[in-house]
């Protein structure tokens, strides 16, 4: 009997997820699997992504669910349309062996017509995200009368996404017998009143502390300028040559400048936001899943629920206002038991949410230094070795032709020739390199002078709008709000104070005119929006809410890199001597200054 089979998984389904390469159950399996299948109960299950518990409810709704009926028996709801693809995806695996299944993936952006169809044919499983499970049920679309398992996946995301009004309806309109299976990876108190309002003395699984991280990713935070996170971020990336990667910024606008910057460097990256279409995000995702893309630079909101393995590497080009964001990006790495590392590039404001998110994960962050040009080039040139190295020779292809290659380089030593090859991809590394300054900063020497007095935020204003906690809204909301109303960028805005019935925040003092004239035209939840410059610039102390912190300039919150808009970001002084915009050309290819990785 295998470990599986002892949990009492039914054969096929073991089988199943055999051939998708599960050998042992992960510790939420083992703990979730016997009690879901054995007894009549409904679940509690604190675990993030990654942790396997996609399987953890799944494996126990196919063994229950009877495919010979045309009824639906159980309603996944999960936060985004990728998760509830891969959640539909999943159990479609696990349930190939079984005949009749019909597991419907319910979504907004696609059309509803197609999806009422599908689950008229008789859908055993729905898999909904809550905004669209609503419409169907208004419509009168789905029979739910018969359903006996509902599974709320990611709630706390869910409930953070607006659902909740969604949700209780949703909870309301199934059967009051039904067992409930909520799955968080945090337990705020909206989530603990659903599970109060409508489960029966769940049974409780934990797979790792609230706010904690996964153990096997690795915590570094690198302090620069604000000036040079752009080049902090290439030099990361140059110095994993076998990164594959997500990079996250806290906008929009931040999020395509970065990926924009990246591909014109030469990089293979690409972004992931809500202005691209459902489309073009299908696209992306599909080109990053199957490692075609090796960077992908995203917003939280958009990198919801991304669920792709063997991802190495999470970039914070700049850190998010609340620490479930942190936990949920760094999140993205390290999945199904393997390693990843959580990288922030970070400005001297910024320590200190270094220190919050310490304290609160209980996980320790290395400070680390931006590696210098020496330290690139020596990645590069062994990572080329080793590709060499390893390379599979198709000896059939090259047999015409390897008796000119020898003939051509039969003047050569074998030390010259080896030279040579190196220096074809090694020369872009060094010619851009060799003058590299240090990007690091002293981080003593910086914080004496911020603790002397030096002001920050000297050049940005504080406004007043008359939106706060009563409106339900956080802080990334309003820095999304401002942002996408009025065009400025995140990194433009500083320290956001979000208050009972008001907020503040600071923006860069070039931008009053366009805060002031665009954001007084929208409103709020059906509120006309007022923005006012506050009169007393340090007026309010945080709210200490993201990362509990309170009051002072260390507060969580912006990351006041006004620098940003400095053109010389593309062309740092050091490369324009070599006619570079920012990195070496590969020989043949067009313009493109950085070396392309094959996957
Ligand atoms: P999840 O937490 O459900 O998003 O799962 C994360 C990843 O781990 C998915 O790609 C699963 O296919 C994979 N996975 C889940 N359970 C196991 C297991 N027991 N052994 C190996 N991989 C697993």
């Amino acid at each position: 009997m295998n470990n599986f089979e002892a949990l009492g998984i039914d054969e096929k389904i073991v089988k199943a997820i055999t051939d998708l390469g599960f050998e042992t159950p992960s510790p939420i399996q083992e703990k979730a699997i016997p009690a879901l299948l054995n007894e009549t109960t409904d679940l509690v299950g604190l675990a993030q992504t990654g942790t396997g518990k996609t399987a953890a409810f799944g494996i126990p709704l196919i063994q229950k669910v009877d495919f010979n009926s045309k009824k639906t028996q159980a309603l996944i709801l999960c936060p985004t349309r990728e998760l509830c693809v891969q959640i539909t995806k999943d159990l479609t695996n696990y349930s190939k062996y079984f005949q009749g299944t019909n597991i419907v993936p319910v979504y907004g952006g696609a059309s509803i017509e197609t999806q009422i169809k599908l689950i008229q044919r008789g859908a055993q499983i729905i898999v909904a995200t809550p905004g669209r499970m609503a419409d169907m049920i208004r419509r009168k679309k789905a029979d739910l009368s018969e359903v006996r398992w509902v599974v709320l996946d990611e709630a706390d995301e869910m409930l953070d996404m607006g659902f909740k009004d969604e949700l209780d309806i949703i909870l309301d309109t199934t059967p009051k017998e039904k067992n409930t299976w909520l799955f968080s990876a945090t337990m705020p108190a909206e989530v603990a009143r659903i599970a109060k309002t409508f489960m029966n003395n769940p049974f409780e699984v934990s797979v790792g502390a609230k706010n904690s991280s996964a153990v096997n990713i690795s915590h570094e935070y690198y302090p620069v300028h604000a000036r040079d996170r752009y080049l902090a971020l290439k030099r990361l990336v140059d110095c994993n040559p076998d990164i594959f990667g997500m990079i996250f910024c806290r906008t929009k606008i931040e999020t395509q400048e970065i990926a924009e910057k990246l591909m014109k460097d030469g990089y293979n990256a690409d972004s992931l936001h809500g202005d691209l279409s459902q489309m073009q995000r299908d696209r992306v995702m599909e080109r990053f899943r199957s490692k075609a893309l090796q960077i992908l630079v995203a917003t939280d909101v958009a990198a919801r629920g991304i669920d792709v393995n063997n991802i190495t590497h999470v970039i914070h080009f700049s850190l998010p206002d609340d620490i479930e964001n942190y936990t949920h990006r760094s999140g993205r790495t390290a999945r199904a038991g393997k390693t990843g590392v959580s990288m922030a590039i970070v400005n001297m404001r910024e320590v200190g949410k270094i220190r919050d998110l310490e304290r609160i994960l209980k996980t320790k962050f290395t400070q680390k230094l931006i590696p210098n040009g020496f330290e690139v080039c020596e990645k590069q040139l062994f990572s080329l070795i080793k590709r060499v190295h390893d390379v599979q020779v198709s000896e059939q292809e090259i047999e015409p032709y390897i008796d000119n290659v020898y003939k051509e380089l039969d003047d050569l030593s074998k030390e010259e020739l080896i030279k040579k090859f190196v220096s074809i991809e090694f020369n872009r590394f060094l010619s851009y390199y060799k003058n590299a300054p240090d990007i690091n900063v002293n981080t003593s020497k910086e914080a004496r002078r911020s603790e002397n007095g030096r002001n920050f935020d000297d050049t940005k204003t504080r406004f007043f709008i008359n939106v706060g906690e009563l409106d339900d809204i956080n802080k990334s909301q309003l820095l999304r709000m401002i942002c996408d109303a009025s065009g400025v960028r995140g990194n433009d805005i500083g320290r956001i104070d979000v208050k009972n019935s008001f907020s503040f925040f600071d923006v860069e003092s070039t931008s009053e005119d366009v805060i002031l004239s665009s954001l007084n035209e929208q409103t709020f939840n059906g509120r006309k929006i007022k923005v006012e410059i506050s009169a007393k610039k340090d007026d309010s102390s945080s709210s200490g809410k993201s990362f509990g912190r309170t009051g002072g300039r260390r507060e969580f919150g912006g990351s006041g890199n006004k620098e940003n808009n400095r053109s010389s970001f593309e062309k740092p002084k050091y490369e324009s001597k070599n006619n570079f915009d920012s990195k070496p050309r590969t020989g043949s290819r067009p313009r493109t200054d950085k070396p392309r990785r094959s996957y």
